[in-house]
């Protein structure tokens, strides 16, 4: 059948709703290949410390179940993820009723916006929050309320201030990425006592096994109280799997119930979930990547120091710098093969973020940037 003239449309963007056509793409780091295309050089001499991904790579331990599951792929992944379900379980003191997995913490992100949020109602996020955030409420046609922030850091009574009887979800990041500042344990249990209870907060903890244990909140525990709380955590950051896309959330079991109900069937696929059950176990590795960063932060902030760059303390295994033609440093460092993010999008255009890796990668870094500062 012919389309009549009059139904014909000029713009097929038109035919989305004004909230999607509105949707601006979000900018990933600059993979190393194409950076090595650009320079005509070889993918070797390129560091990249843009991503916040694991630089000693992958666990080892879900190396080994990688392997072996590559023998199944001809069949469906469990759709319900029970073995690494149940290995979260055994390891946080959950049911499995309380569990969402994800193709990555950002997919669970989505389940939880698209199961709570509507054309007409707000979520409140931190202004410098994690900018997934803002895309997970456009794509619902919800309303996204921005807090502003408080020398980077989360106002957690701006945040209270902006919640209205439209709300009906909160973001927070804790350590928050691009700033690494981290909300007490106090301060942040506080905040969930003042939230109405039928706004849901999520609690973005991705850096969480980053975060020295004395400065941890306990916010598996807060579940019980507040059944409106979902904590996301991910695989992409310590475990060393950003490539297989693994993130879960913790939360009531109705709560995680309406988010299974939203995910897609085989969200997360059969290696994914291998790598992961077995990655869990690698409490060796998850140790090494910790310390690995404690001691490249220390580094790195030092040399910064040295340099006379201002920075943000950092929690995560990140931290973003201060510097004058953010812009221009990020090109000449780009030409001496290394990539850094700008962060201009997150309303920082002086400042970009680093990610902490090798001893080596971080001191070649450090002499790029020395060599790349604006006279
Ligand atoms: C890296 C990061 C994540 C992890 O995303 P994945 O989809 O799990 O790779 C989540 N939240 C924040 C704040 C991050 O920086």
């Amino acid at each position: 059948m012919k389309n009549s003239a009059a139904n014909r449309v000029s713009d097929l963007r038109d035919l989305a709703p004004a909230y999607i056509r509105s949707i601006a793409p979000y900018q990933p780091g600059k993979p190393i290949a194409e950076l090595a295309r650009e320079l005509g050089i070889h993918p070797d001499k390129i560091i990249k410390l843009a991503s916040n991904e694991n630089p000693l790579g992958v666990s080892p331990l879900a190396m080994r179940a990688i392997e072996a599951a590559i023998a199944d792929l001809a069949r469906y992944p469990d759709g319900n993820g029970f073995e690494l379900k149940q290995a979260l379980c055994k390891r946080y003191g959950v049911d499995m009723a309380q569990i969402v997995l994800g193709n990555g913490s950002n997919d669970v992100l989505n389940s939880a916006a698209r199961a709570f949020l509507a054309p007409s109602l707000e979520a409140v996020y931190s202004q410098h929050a994690f900018a997934i955030y803002a895309l997970e409420i456009q794509y619902t046609g919800a309303t996204g309320v921005e807090a502003p922030a408080r020398e980077y850091a989360h106002d957690l009574k701006a945040m209270l201030a902006a919640i209205t009887p439209r709300t009906r979800m909160v973001f927070l990041a804790n350590p928050n990425n691009p700033t690494g500042t981290l909300i007490t344990a106090a301060d942040l249990h506080a905040f969930l006592r003042q939230v109405p209870s039928n706004v849901i907060v999520v609690l973005d903890e991705a850096y969480n096994e980053y975060i020295p244990e004395a400065l941890r909140s306990d916010s598996l525990a807060w579940l019980a109280e507040f059944p409106n709380l979902i904590v996301t955590r991910t695989f992409s950051k310590a475990y060393g799997l950003a490539g297989l896309r693994v993130g879960y959330a913790f939360a009531h079991p109705d709560v995680a119930d309406l988010m299974n109900r939203v995910r897609q069937p085989f969200n997360v696929n059969s290696i994914s979930l291998a790598a992961a059950a077995a990655g869990l176990e690698d409490h060796e590795f998850v140790r090494r990547s910790f310390e690995l960063n404690q001691a490249g932060m220390r580094q790195m902030t030092a040399g910064l120091t040295k340099l006379g760059v201002d920075y943000i303390p950092s929690a995560g295994n990140f931290v973003s710098i201060k510097v004058t033609d953010a812009a221009g440093v990020f090109q000449r460092l780009l030409q001496r093969g290394v990539i850094v993010r700008p962060i201009a999008a997150y309303q920082m255009p002086d400042f970009l973020r680093v990610s902490i890796g090798l001893e080596a990668e971080n001191a070649r870094f450090l002499d790029a940037l020395k060599q790349s500062l604006a006279a």
